[in-house]
This record gives C-alpha cells, structure tokens and sequence, in this order.
C-alpha cells in the first residue's frame, strides 16, 4: 500500500465551511506577493478586476505579460530607457558617513531609485 488516493484531493470539510477561490498577486519578476510591504500579509482579492484595480493603484504595473511591482516595473524601464538621473547633488552628511573621508554627491534616480555617489569637485576646500 503505497499510494492511496488522498493526495489528489482537499478533505472534506464539515458543514459550514467553505473553500472560496481568491486572487493573489505576486511581481512576475521579484515573486514578492503584493501587500507583502506595507501589511506583511498577501491581500487576497476577490476577483480579477477588483486586482488589477487595487494594484495599478498601488503602482504595479499590469501588462499582457503579467504583473510587476513597482520596482521591478522601474528598474525594467530604467533598463530599457536609461535611468532619470536628475543633477549631482551634494552630500549632506558633513562626515557622518564614515566612508564619506571627502565631500561626496550623490544622484538618486527618479524611476527606480538607484543611487549613485562619486566625489565632488570641489578643489577649493572651504564650506
Ligand atoms: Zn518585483
Ligand atoms: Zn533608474
Ligand atoms: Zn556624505
């Protein structure tokens, strides 16, 4: 007696219970279930749209390839487009930063987040 029968079904349950099909979402990309950030928990939807709807809203991005979280959705534009750098800004950390030894600055892009630093060029020295 090896195989029974019972892996290809759910128990039955007792009266008063029942199973209901929901919807969860999770990035095609990173896996990461939508809700997972901020709640901790999957949300389960009640349907497609009700999904699509929350999710768009939240900023994932829903394409006929499926859905991506906001990040990923970003880092794939930034991929695909280039990263929207906005102007060096200086580093505000006046040394707080140990690795900071020099004035840095630094750029963070305004798609996907990614941060760039690299040393300022200043040669003059004063504040
Ligand atoms: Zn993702
Ligand atoms: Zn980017
Ligand atoms: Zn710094």
């Amino acid at each position: 007696m090896s195989d029974d029968a019972t892996t290809s079904g759910e128990p039955a349950l007792p009266a008063g219970f029942t199973v209901e099909t929901c919807i969860v979402v999770a990035c095609r990309t990173c896996q990461r279930a939508y809700g997972d950030e901020e709640e901790g928990v999957t949300v389960h939807f009640s349907g497609l749209d009700d999904a699509a709807r929350t999710i768009t809203a939240a900023g994932w991005w829903v394409t006929q390839q499926g859905t991506q979280c906001y990040d990923c959705a970003a880092s794939e534009a930034c991929a695909t487009l280039g990263h929207a750098w906005p102007d060096w800004a200086l580093c505000r950390c006046e040394g707080r930063i140990p690795a900071h030894v020099q004035q840095m600055e630094f750029r963070t892009c305004a798609g996907c987040g990614e941060q760039e630093e690299r040393r300022a060029h200043t040669t003059t020295g004063g504040a």
